[in-house]
């Protein structure tokens, strides 16, 4: 007869790390090479035969948006619009007063994905004359996003940040705050648009762009793929910082990390180490696939990171800090919540932590006890 003895099984949050594949590791030290340097708010810079890349400015934590204006044969194609405001305007018209765009109007505007500093000026340009091309995903997100027109956080955002932890003063001051309403940073999102899909191709002057989708910071994110080696990324991946991949209190249990990570793993076998990256924030740069190495790689220490962190139940927001390495102001915190429930919930659905809900308020996170199993008992 077998001895029963006792052996511990031991969880896979205890000993999975989340693989590092050697090609990725070679390709993250490849290098990323920024292509241009910094320009000033509103002045074009070629990039390439045809195509200029121009910054707009924001305000916030980001504090500019890059779109680029491609050479048509009968006017201006402008990919993204920065957002609503009259210093996007300024600078688009400004812009626009160069040569050699004076002479020629925007006819085309192609938005990447629906954040208002990438689609809030799409309307105004319509206006103008501009046609609009974008996913359906995006469009039907930006219409519908217009409509909201809150005073205060309705329920669900609500719930969300009390199950996230947020509780005392930080709360009370959450629940007085006007919610930043989409509405207000788009000018009317049009009623019609020209659909792109993926693998569709856009003939634009003397270049054929391949159009390719992505996932997990905007849903159907379009990325355009010149066939001469330049790639419009918008906000899929960036150099010098890494894309924000938050969930929101609309789908809150979503896993928006493995959507992303799997198509980092698609953009990086599409471009080689010359292809022109021209994103939607950031230098120009040249090394996608080392890029989107070193994405996946980070976006794995900050998993383990947090793994490490869930020996005890912890919320979302007593995570942020072994998140981000730093403390956090409370204006990020309140910003960063729904990132850090992203990575939460990735960890869930791999299998490697559980939630467990107190009192209908709180969401606890932690790995799951580690089970002992006489042997030769399954
Ligand atoms: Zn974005």
């Amino acid at each position: 007869m077998e001895p029963i003895s006792e052996r511990v099984v031991v969880d896979r949050a205890m000993t999975t790390k989340p693989p590092l594949p050697a090609e990725l590791d070679t390709l993250r030290n490849d290098g990323v090479r920024p292509a241009f340097q910094e320009s000033p708010i509103g002045v074009p810079v070629q990039v390439a035969q045809g195509i200029y890349w121009i910054r707009l400015p924001l305000e916030g934590m980001v504090d500019h948006v890059n779109v680029y204006a491609l050479e048509d044969d009968d006017g201006w194609v402008l990919v993204d619009t920065g957002t609503n405001s009259d210093a996007c305007r300024s600078a688009i018209s400004d812009a626009f007063q160069y040569a050699p765009f004076s002479d020629r109007p925007i006819t085309k505007v192609i938005v990447t994905h629906y954040h208002h500093d990438h689609i809030g000026l799409a309307g105004w340009l319509v206006d103008q004359g501009a046609s609009l091309f974008a996913t359906q995903v995006c469009w039907l997100c930006a219409r519908m996003l217009q409509l909201d027109s809150r005073e205060r956080p309705c329920k669900e955002e609500i719930r969300f940040v009390e199950r996230a932890g947020m509780n005392g003063v930080e709360l009370a001051a959450f629940l007085r705050r006007p919610p930043s309403n989409y509405a207000n940073a788009v000018s009317t999102i049009p009623y019609a648009y020209h659909r792109i899909e993926q693998d569709q191709t856009l003939r634009i002057g003397d270049r054929t762009w391949m159009v390719h989708i992505g996932h997990g910071h905007a849903e159907h994110h379009a990325t355009l793929w010149s066939d001469d080696g330049i790639a419009i990324s918008g906000d899929q991946f960036l150099a010098g910082t890494a894309s924000n991949i938050s969930v929101h209190p609309s789908e809150p249990h979503v896993d928006l990390v493995k959507k992303w990570l799997e198509s980092c793993e698609r953009f990086m076998k599409l471009a080689d180490s010359e292809t022109l990256c021209l994103p939607g924030h950031n230098l120009p740069y040249r090394g996608i696939p080392a890029r989107c190495a070193q994405l996946i790689s980070s976006q794995q220490s900050v998993l383990l990171r947090l793994l490490d962190l869930l020996d005890k139940p912890k919320t979302a927001i007593e995570c942020l800090n072994t998140l981000y390495r730093r403390t956090l102001a409370p204006k990020e915190r309140e910003t960063l919540i729904a990132e850090a429930v992203g990575f939460l919930n990735h960890l869930q659905v791999q299998g490697l932590i559980q939630s467990e809900l107190l009192g209908d308020k709180v969401t606890l996170w932690r790995k799951p006890p580690v089970t002992r199993t006489p042997l030769g008992k399954k």
